[in-house]
Parts: structure tokens; C-alpha cells; sequence
């Protein structure tokens, strides 16, 4: 095995949204490496990050992926992450683990908002990043309409390090513009280096200045030096960059093209060069098992410490742990502390993984990445360390459910496994949630997002073979009455034999919202026998299970038991239940009876420019905004609305802000339906 010496291990997620070519590059990476002996695509599904049947067919990873590959003696663990919002769980957990983010914009579409959600994503975990300009090979490609995008919307100063030969078609290749090289490529990305020509140096020594600027001004006395016109030579500019990446201060910005693998070596080779190590990182904010804080990593003591920030669960190959080492190094085979569960484990066949493929090693290196087979309780989020000097490091946030869909298993085979194969998904994804509603007795299914659902609904059917139907679910609506009123409920039945008798006058109050309900009895005098009371409201409660206006459960009722009669040889328990049900139908049928709607307490996050928009939105489902707070990540308006209208929120609010809006919302209370919408939802119950 190569000894890395500990400055030669660097790891990076890749971040960028969906489609801008973070598989393909990371592909590209692999196979220039060797690696890989075949370039995988994500078009023809041979890409060997995105193995899951479900992404091939979608071309689109909905988990995060690591590979690793050696480049200059330097090892690369990477972490391909999914470029869905509705995955960012996944992006995020990437990110909280790795020591600096690739970034990608596809040139093609110029940069995305998304992106810039991104990079503000990376700077809060404070890390640097290197953002690569690709799809330089396509049409209507403007790199530098996109490098001034960058300027502008992005707090780190960008610096861009190669300047595109060549346009669409005919992109060919670039100017390094610290040593002022042509890199041209061919068509296995190799590239043949050159000097620049004439028709090209003019350019390339402004954008060369750019960069001798940017350096200049990073202090006062490079700013004196250059103001007196001395020269940076390159090594200073190569140690002047380092440090502002390093810091999150600079931002290199590379071009090429990941699927005509041109720029794809220049990048590992400008990774190496500038991603942090592990030894460059500030130490992680940990706590011991009194919660006593304590920092792990470099600077720290190096005891043995690592992340769990992945749980594949594998039919076949079972439970596979990915970890992240946040300090010391690991032996395979050691026995060791799970310290968020307090349990031993054993490391066994620790590997480096590309994809599914296992690569076995012996040593988990500070700053590597590697996966454990079968850990018996371990799940993602959890720390590793040794028994003797134990440490934790802080979860992530896992974020809320938004959406729900009814899930319902398509045969007795499919009910059976059910639970089983979802629980394991959860393994894997602890952002789905799963419940049964007790008021419609559907089962739902709620994840991060519409696409999110789908997709575990997919993989229980090709994964764990289990088919279930998939649609919106039912609101819980349920039913209350306006106004006071008193009935009686008389139950007689006497043709031969022993009848049955029961007679009880209720009467039924409104409570105020959120009320529930409440049972008095004020019989005086023995007109209902006291052991029949229980049975009249027994009778009272069945009814209330189904309204009369639509069948919903009633609520905010109060019932009251004043009057009776009864037979001393006829009277039943069950006679005194049905005068009790009957009773109380009869008199909710004239006391003004209502539908109740439940009303969800929303926080919805939103850029500045489409504010109107989202409010305008929220207005049309009958929401009420209760204030709109500026925050540095966007405008958190602060809204409720009934549940009716948001059960498909997410995928909408997605559209009106293209991807940069973020909601979460919970249930608050329930609320009449306004007069005219009942007659509908009264009509869609009985149809
Ligand atoms: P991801 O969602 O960010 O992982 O994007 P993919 O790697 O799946 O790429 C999305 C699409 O862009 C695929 O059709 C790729 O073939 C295509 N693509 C990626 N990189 C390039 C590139 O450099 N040039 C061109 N022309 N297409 C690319």
C-alpha cells in the first residue's frame, strides 16, 4: 500500500445542482487517475458512482457517493452528493465531514441560484472550496458572464486560474494563467503544454493581472510592493493563493469540461495543491461523555476519532458504515467505542469504497474516508473513538419531513415486509418518517420533499420487492356545532320476549376550540339508573366517532346528561348506548353542525426577489402571513394555512423560487372551513 504521509490526504465534497455534471467529473477524475479503466456516464447508465438501479434510470444521484483516487501522491477521498434540494440532508452531511468543497457551475446555464445557496452552505461550515466552470464544450457558453456572476453574488473573492481556449466545438483546452501554458487536450485528456501565442498573451496578462491584484491586496505590504511595481514571482502567488483558500478568503476558479475530460488533471493538480489537508483544518467543537467541551483533530490530541456520516444498507452485502476520520487513524479489525450509542464495535473489512466497490485497506488514515461492514448499532451521525478516551462529535440537524403522501401496499405480501424495508431505508435515510394516521387509517409516508418519496417508493418496490400505491392523503378534517341544543334519544323495542328500553335527553354545548370533549352527568333522582350513565356515554362517544355533516370525528363538544327514563326489566346496557347515540345525532343535526379543517403553522425561507410571489402564493391557499423576517439566508415569513392547501407545497414553492425556497411546517390547531368550500368536501367524502 502507499505510505500517504500525513500532509497527503485531502478530502472534498462535490456540491453543485442537479445536472451541472458532478458525476460526470467525478467520473472524469477516476479515470484520469486510472482508477478506472472506462470513463462511466450518467447518460448510458455505466457510471459507477450512481450504482442504484433507481439513479441510473433517473441519471440523477439521490444519495451521496464516495470514491477515491491517487493523484501526485496525494490520496483524494470525495464525496459525490445529490443536486436536488430535496436531498440536501445528504449534501449536508457530506459537507460537515470533508475539508473542503468542489463546486461546480455548468457554463452552460450560467451560475444558478442554487449554487450560490450552495457556496453560502460551505462557508457556514466554514470551509474553502475550488469551483470549476464546466460545460465549456457546449453552445451559448459565456465563462466570463459567469466568473462576473461570481463576483458579484459571492462573498469570497474568486480568482481565476485558467483562461478557455476556444469556444463550444472547438473548446479546446486553456491558459494557465500563473505559469502562462497552454494546456491543449485530446480526446483521452491528456494535454499538450505549449507557450502562449501572441494573439493570445494580451489577454492572458490582463487576467494574469487579476490575479497579481488580488494577491496584492490580501495585505499591506504585498499592496507597497506592487504599488511600487516589483513583480509576485509565482511561488509567492502559488503560497498567497494557498492561504486565502485555505481561509475561505479566495476562491479558485477553474474551466473545462468533464466529459471531454479537458481541465480534469489540471483541477486534481490545482486540488492537491490548494484543498486543505487534514492538519490545515481547525479542530472540530466536540464534547466528552459529560458534555464537557474538548476539540478534536488537528491541534487537538490526536486520539482516534471518526464520523459516521453514511449508512448503506445493502440487501446482499448488508449494513455498510461510511466514516469519516476525524483524528488519529483507525487499524481494521480494532475494537472500538461507539460513543453516541456507548457501545463496542468491531472495525471489520474496512475498506475505501468507489461506488459499491470495496477496496480494503489496513489503516484509516487522519482525513481519510472509509466504510465498515455489519456495525451492529451503529447509524449515521454516530462517533467512533476508543473506549478509553471518549469522544462526540455534534449531530447534524436532521431536517424536518415537509411532505406526506398515503402509501398503500398493494398485496399481503407487500403489507407484510413493509415495516421491515422501510425501517431499513431509514437506516440509510434518516429523513424519512413514517405513521399511521390514527383519524383516516392511512399509512404515510413523509420525506423532504415530492421527489424524495417517490424515490423510497421506488426503492421498496426494486430494492426490498414491495409494491405500494402512492397518492395524496386524506386531511383529518373533523366536525363541531355552533350552537346549543337538546334532544332526546329513545331506543324501544318490545315485540315478544325480553325488549329493550332506553331513554336519555341530552343536550350539546359548543366548547371553545381546541376544547375536545366533555361528558357531564346531572340525572337526579334515579331517572336513569346509575350503572346505565357509563352506557349512555359510551353510546354518545361511538357517535361522535362519525359526524353527521360528513362522517369526520367530532370535536369541541360538550355533552350533557340531564334527563331519562328507563324500564325495569327492558333497560340495557346496550339499549342506554344506542338512546346515548341516537340521542346525540339528533341533536348535533340541529345545533348547527361544521367542519373543522386542520391549520398548519408554516415558516417558509425565500429570496428577496421572489418575496411577492411566495406571499402572493400563500394568500391563494388561504394562509395568513404573520410577518416577513430579513435574515442574512433569505426572508423567513412566518405563515399558517390549511392543511388542504399545502399537502403539495413543497414541489410548488420549488417552482416559484427555482429551488432556493425552504419551508418547514407543523400542525397548529383546526379551524372552521369557511362556509362555501363544504358542500365540496361533504360531496368528495360521500362520492
Ligand atoms: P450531476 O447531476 O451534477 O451529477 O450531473 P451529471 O454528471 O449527471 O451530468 C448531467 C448531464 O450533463 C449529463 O447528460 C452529462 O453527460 C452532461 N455533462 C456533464 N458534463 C458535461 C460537459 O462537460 N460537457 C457536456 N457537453 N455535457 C456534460
Amino acid at each position: 500500500m502507499t505510505d500517504y504521509s500525513r500532509d497527503r490526504v485531502r478530502s472534498f465534497a462535490i456540491v453543485a445542482n442537479h445536472g451541472a455534471g458532478k458525476t460526470t467529473l467525478a467520473e472524469a477524475m477516476l479515470y484520469i487517475c486510472g482508477a478506472t479503466e472506462k470513463l462511466g456516464k450518467t447518460d448510458d447508465g455505466s457510471s459507477i458512482l450512481d450504482y442504484e438501479a433507481e439513479e441510473r434510470s433517473r441519471k440523477m444521484s439521490r444519495n451521496l457517493h464516495v470514491g477515491f483516487c491517487e493523484w501526485g501522491g496525494v490520496l483524494f477521498n470525495f464525496i459525490d452528493t445529490p443536486g436536488f434540494p430535496t436531498f440536501l440532508f445528504e449534501t449536508e452531511s457530506a459537507l460537515s465531514v470533508v475539508d473542503g468543497a468542489l463546486l461546480i457551475s455548468s457554463g452552460a446555464t450560467g451560475i444558478r441560484a442554487q449554487l450560490d445557496k450552495y457556496w453560502q452552505l460551505v462557508l457556514e461550515l466554514g470551509l474553502p472550496g475550488i469551483l470549476f466552470i464546466n460545460k465549456l464544450d457546449k453552445e451559448n457558453v459565456d465563462f466570463e458572464a459567469t466568473f462576473t456572476e461570481i463576483e458579484k453574488d459571492f462573498e469570497t473573492k474568486p480568482i481565476l486560474l485558467t483562461l478557455p481556449i476556444g469556444r463550444e466545438e472547438s473548446f479546446c483546452g486553456f491558459i494557465d494563467l500563473i505559469e502562462l501554458k497552454v494546456y491543449n487536450y485530446d480526446s483521452k485528456g491528456k494535454a499538450a503544454l505549449s507557450d502562449v501565442p501572441d494573439e493570445l498573451a494580451g489577454d492572458a496578462n490582463a487576467w494574469r493581472e487579476k490575479i497579481v491584484e488580488s494577491v496584492a491586496e490580501t495585505n499591506d505590504e504585498l499592496l507597497e510592493k506592487y504599488l511600487e511595481g516589483e513583480t509576485f514571482d509565482k511561488d509567492l502567488l502559488y503560497g498567497v493563493i494557498r492561504e486565502g483558500v485555505v481561509n475561505s478568503k479566495f476562491l479558485p476558479v477553474l474551466t473545462g469540461s468533464a466529459a471531454k475530460l479537458i481541465g480534469v488533471d489540471f483541477l486534481l493538480e490545482v486540488s492537491k495543491r490548494y484543498m486543505p489537508t487534514p492538519q490545515d483544518r481547525p479542530p472540530v467543537k466536540g464534547t466528552n461523555l459529560e458534555g464537557e467541551a474538548t476539540d478534536i483533530g488537528a491541534g487537538a490530541p490526536q486520539t482516534p476519532c471518526a464520523a459516521v456520516f453514511k449508512t448503506i444498507s445493502d440487501p446482499y452485502a448488508g449494513k455498510i458504515s461510511i466514516m469519516k476520520v476525524l483524528s488519529g487513524s483507525f487499524a481494521s479489525e480494532a475494537t472500538v467505542f461507539n460513543s453516541s450509542k456507548r457501545s463496542r464495535e468491531k472495525l471489520s473489512h474496512m475498506s475505501r469504497l468507489i461506488g459499491k466497490k470495496q477496496y480494503p485497506v489496513t489503516e484509516a488514515l487522519f482525513g481519510d474516508i472509509v466504510a465498515v461492514s455489519k456495525l451492529k448499532d451503529t447509524l449515521t451521525g454516530d462517533t467512533i473513538c476508543l473506549e478509553s478516551s471518549p469522544v462526540l462529535v455534534p449531530l447534524l440537524k436532521i431536517p424536518q419531513a415537509v411532505i406526506s403522501y398515503a402509501i398503500k401496499p398493494k398485496t399481503r405480501a407487500d403489507e407484510d415486509k413493509l415495516m421491515i424495508s422501510l425501517g431499513k431505508i431509514r437506516e440509510e435515510d434518516p429523513t424519512i418518517q413514517f405513521r399511521r394516521e390514527e383519524q383516516t387509517g392511512e399509512f404515510l409516508l413523509s420525506g423532504t420533499g415530492q421527489v424524495h418519496v417517490e424515490v423510497t417508493v421506488n426503492k421498496l418496490r426494486d430494492t426490498y420487492g414491495v409494491d405500494v400505491d402512492m397518492k395524496t392523503p386524506k386531511v383529518p378534517y373533523k366536525e363541531t356545532i355552533r350552537k346549543s341544543t337538546k334532544a332526546e334519544g329513545k331506543y324501544v323495542k318490545q315485540t315478544g320476549g325480553r325488549g329493550q328500553y332506553g331513554d336519555a335527553w341530552l343536550e350539546v354545548e359548543p366548547l371553545k376550540r381546541g376544547g375536545g370533549y366533555e361528558f357531564v352527568n346531572k340525572i337526579v333522582g334515579g331517572a336513569i339508573p346509575k350503572n346505565f350513565i357509563p352506557s349512555v356515554e359510551k353510546g354518545v362517544k361511538e357517535a361522535m366517532q362519525k359526524g353527521v355533516l360528513a362522517g369526520y370525528p367530532v370535536t369541541d363538544v360538550k355533552v350533557t346528561l340531564f334527563d331519562g327514563k328507563y324500564h325495569p326489566v327492558d333497560s340495557s346496557d346496550i339499549a342506554f348506548q344506542i338512546a346515548g347515540s341516537m340521542g346525540f345525532k339528533k341533536a348535533m343535526e340541529d345545533a348547527q353542525p361544521l367542519l373543522l379543517e386542520p391549520i398548519m403553522k408554516m415558516e417558509v425561507t425565500a429570496p428577496e426577489d421572489c418575496l411577492g410571489d411566495v406571499i402572493g402564493d400563500i394568500n391563494a391557499r388561504r394562509g395568513k402571513v404573520s410577518g416577513v423576517d430579513p435574515q442574512p439566508g433569505g426572508h423567513v415569513i412566518s405563515a399558517e394555512a390549511p392543511m388542504g392547501e399545502v399537502l403539495t407545497y413543497a414541489p410548488e414553492l420549488r417552482s416559484i423560487t427555482s429551488g432556493r425556497g425552504t419551508f418547514s411546517m407543523e400542525f397548529s390547531h383546526y379551524e372552521e372551513v369557511p362556509g362555501h368550500l363544504s358542500p365540496k368536501i361533504i360531496d368528495e367524502v360521500s362520492q
